[in-house]
C-alpha cells in the first residue's frame, strides 16, 4: 500500500492537495515535521493516511471536543478503526474504549490535552504508538494568540513515551516565531507549509461606519446564506442578536456565558442551517467544520492577526467564493487594549500583544492588498489580491506629502514622547490643560491644521502610522515615533499619497 493508494481507497480522493504528500512522506520516514496549512487545507488526510501505514497506533491530541467525535464518525464511516477519549465520556466508556485500544482494534485514538494526565497517561505508554499528531500546534506557543498550559505539559509527556513515536504538529496560524517556538518545544527537524492564501476570500475593510446600518443592509443583500459575525464582548454578542432577530434576521449566538445546553442548541441550529446566521464572541469557531459559510464579518476588531485571520478562515472553506468584512471602529481597539490591560499576563506578554494589536489595527488602515499584508505578517511574499477592498479601490491618489510634513514635523517637536490624541490636539490648536503644561501651545506647529478636526487629524495620523511613516512604540497607550521613511519625507526626499475619501460608489463602502 502506497499512500497514493490510501487516499484513493479509503477516502476516495483521487489526488493530494498541496503538502499533503510531502508531509505524509516525511512522517513515513520518521522525521518530526511542523505542517502548516490553511483553514481548509487538508491538515487530516496528513496523519490519517500515515496512521494506515504504520503498523502502531496514532495518538491525536485536539482539544476540540465536538470536532473529535466527528472525525471518528467520518472514519469509522471509511471503516477505519477509530475512538476518542474526552471528558464528554463516562469511566465505564472510557476504560472499555481503552481496552479496545490495548487490543489493537483501532489504528487512531483521540484525545484531548486535558485527558493524557497522569491517570490515563501509564496507560497509554503501554501502547505501541507510532505517530503522535498534534492538532491546533500553536496553543503550544506563548508567542500565539491561543497559548494552553495543558499543551506545554503535553510537549513533556510525549518526550516519555517509550515507543519513541514520530510527531506530527498541525496548525493554520503560525507566525515565523511561533513556528521556531513549536519546532524547538516538540524537537521538530522539519517545516512544511504550504501557501497561506485563500483565493476564494475576498477581505474587506469598512470604517468608521454605522455597524448596526451595515449588517442590516448586508444580511438583507444576502439572505438565505450562512455566515459568522464576530464581537468582542458577550453583552455586543447579546445585542446584536437581539437587534437583528427583531428585523427578522435568522440569527443565533453564541458566547461562554451561555449555558452548555444553549451553546450545544444554538451551534447545531448554525451548523444545519436552521439559523445561519451565528454572533458569537471568539469563544465559537474553533474546531467549526461548516463548509458553506459564506462570509465572516467582524463587527469588531480582534486582538491580532492571527485571530483574525483564523477566524475570518472559516468562510468558504467549500472553496466557494466568499467574504471576509472588518468593521473598523477606532474606538474597537480599546476595547482590545483594555482586555490586555486587565488580563494577568506579565508585562513582557502584555508589551507583544499591545505590538501584536497595533499591527491588527494598522491591516484597518493599510493602503496595501489587505490579503497581501496579512500573508507578509506571516512571512510570506504575495502578489496584490485583486479582490479585496484596496485593490478595488479605484479613487483617485492625492499627493498629501505637505499635511504628512505637518505632522511628523510636530511629532518630533514634541520629543517623540506623546500617543496620537495629543499630537492632534497640539496640531489642531487646542487649549487643553495638557498642551499648555508642556508648552505645546509655544511650538511652530502648535494650530497648523486649526481648521481641521481633531478627529479628522487623528485619521492621518492612523494613516501615517498604517503606513509606516510612524511607528507606534509599545505600551496601553502607544508613544508615536517618526520612521526612516518618516524622516525621507520630513527632508523631501519622499511624496505621500492617500486614496482621497470621497463617498465610495457601490453599495459596498471601501477602506480609504
Ligand atoms: P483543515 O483541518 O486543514 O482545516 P480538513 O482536514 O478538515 O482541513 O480538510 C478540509 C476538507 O478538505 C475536508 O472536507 C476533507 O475531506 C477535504 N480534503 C482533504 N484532503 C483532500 C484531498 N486530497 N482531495 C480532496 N479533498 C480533500
Amino acid at each position: 500500500m502506497t499512500p497514493q493508494t490510501i487516499l484513493k481507497s479509503k477516502f476516495g480522493y483521487d489526488t493530494f492537495r498541496a503538502g499533503q504528500e510531502d508531509i505524509i512522506n516525511t512522517i513515513l520516514e520518521r522525521q518530526n515535521v511542523l505542517a502548516i496549512m490553511p483553514t481548509g487545507g487538508g491538515k487530516s488526510i496528513c496523519y490519517q493516511v500515515p496512521a494506515l501505514l504504520e503498523d502502531g497506533i496514532t495518538l491525536v491530541i485536539s482539544p476540540l471536543i465536538s470536532l473529535m467525535k466527528d472525525q471518528v464518525d467520518a472514519l469509522n464511516e471509511n471503516d477505519i478503526p477509530a475512538t476518542f477519549i474526552n471528558s464528554t465520556l463516562d469511566y465505564p466508556e472510557i476504560a472499555t474504549r481503552l481496552a479496545q485500544v490495548e487490543r489493537q482494534e483501532v489504528k487512531l485514538l483521540y484525545v484531548s490535552p486535558e485527558r493524557l494526565d497522569s491517570g490515563y497517561f501509564e496507560r497509554l505508554a503501554q501502547l505501541p504508538v507510532s505517530l503522535v499528531a498534534i492538532d491546533e500546534a500553536h496553543c503550544i506557543s506563548q508567542w500565539g494568540h491561543d497559548f494552553r498550559p495543558s499543551y506545554l505539559r503535553l510537549t513533556e509527556i510525549i518526550k516519555q513515551l517509550p515507543s519513541h513515536p514520530t510527531i506530527v504538529a498541525l496548525t493554520a496560524t503560525a507566525t515565523p516565531k511561533v513556528a521556531a517556538d513549536i519546532m524547538q518545544r516538540l524537537d521538530l527537524q522539519r517545516e512544511v507549509k504550504t501557501g497561506f492564501a485563500r483565493e476564494n476570500l475576498s477581505f474587506k475593510v469598512v470604517k468608521d461606519q454605522d455597524s448596526d446600518r451595515f449588517l442590516l443592509d448586508y444580511l438583507k443583500m444576502n439572505t438565505e446564506q450562512s455566515g459568522i459575525i464576530y464581537a468582542s464582548t458577550r453583552k455586543e454578542v447579546e445585542r446584536l442578536t437581539l437587534m437583528l432577530d427583531k428585523q427578522g434576521v435568522p440569527v443565533t449566538m453564541y458566547h461562554g456565558g451561555l449555558s452548555k445546553q444553549e451553546r450545544q442548541m444554538n451551534q447545531d441550529d448554525f451548523l444545519f442551517d436552521r439559523l445561519p446566521v451565528m454572533v458569537a464572541t471568539n469563544a465559537f469557531g474553533m474546531g467549526i467544520d461548516k463548509s458553506n459559510v459564506r462570509f465572516v464579518i467582524h463587527d469588531q476588531i480582534p486582538g491580532s492577526l492571527e485571530a483574525y485571520y483564523q477566524e475570518a478562515g472559516r468562510a468558504g472553506r467549500d472553496g466557494l467564493p466568499s467574504e471576509a468584512i472588518l468593521l473598523f471602529k477606532l474606538n474597537d481597539v480599546q476595547i482590545q487594549r483594555f482586555f490586555i490591560d486587565q488580563s494577568e499576563m506579565d508585562d513582557a506578554t502584555k508589551a507583544r500583544e499591545y505590538d501584536k494589536l497595533q499591527l491588527m489595527a494598522q491591516y484597518a488602515n493599510t493602503p496595501q492588498c489587505l490579503q497581501q499584508y496579512i500573508l507578509n505578517y506571516f512571512g510570506e511574499q504575495a502578489p496584490a489580491c485583486g479582490q479585496c477592498s484596496n485593490c478595488l479601490d479605484e479613487r483617485e491618489s492625492q499627493d498629501i506629502t505637505v499635511a504628512a510634513q505637518q505632522v511628523l514635523s510636530c511629532v518630533k517637536r514634541m520629543g517623540e514622547r506623546f500617543g496620537k490624541t495629543l499630537i492632534a490636539q497640539v496640531l489642531t490648536g487646542s487649549r487643553v490643560e495638557r498642551v499648555k503644561q508642556f508648552q505645546f501651545d509655544r511650538l511652530s506647529t502648535y494650530g497648523l491644521m486649526k481648521n481641521d478636526s481633531q478627529k479628522k487629524v487623528s485619521e492621518l495620523i492612523d494613516f501615517l502610522t498604517a503606513s509606516n511613516y510612524l511607528v507606534a512604540d509599545g505600551g496601553q497607550y502607544p508613544v508615536l515615533k517618526v520612521s526612516a521613511a518618516g524622516i525621507d519625507v520630513l527632508r523631501g526626499q519622499q511624496q505621500v499619497f492617500r486614496k482621497a475619501a470621497v463617498q465610495a460608489k457601490q453599495s459596498l463602502p471601501v477602506n480609504d
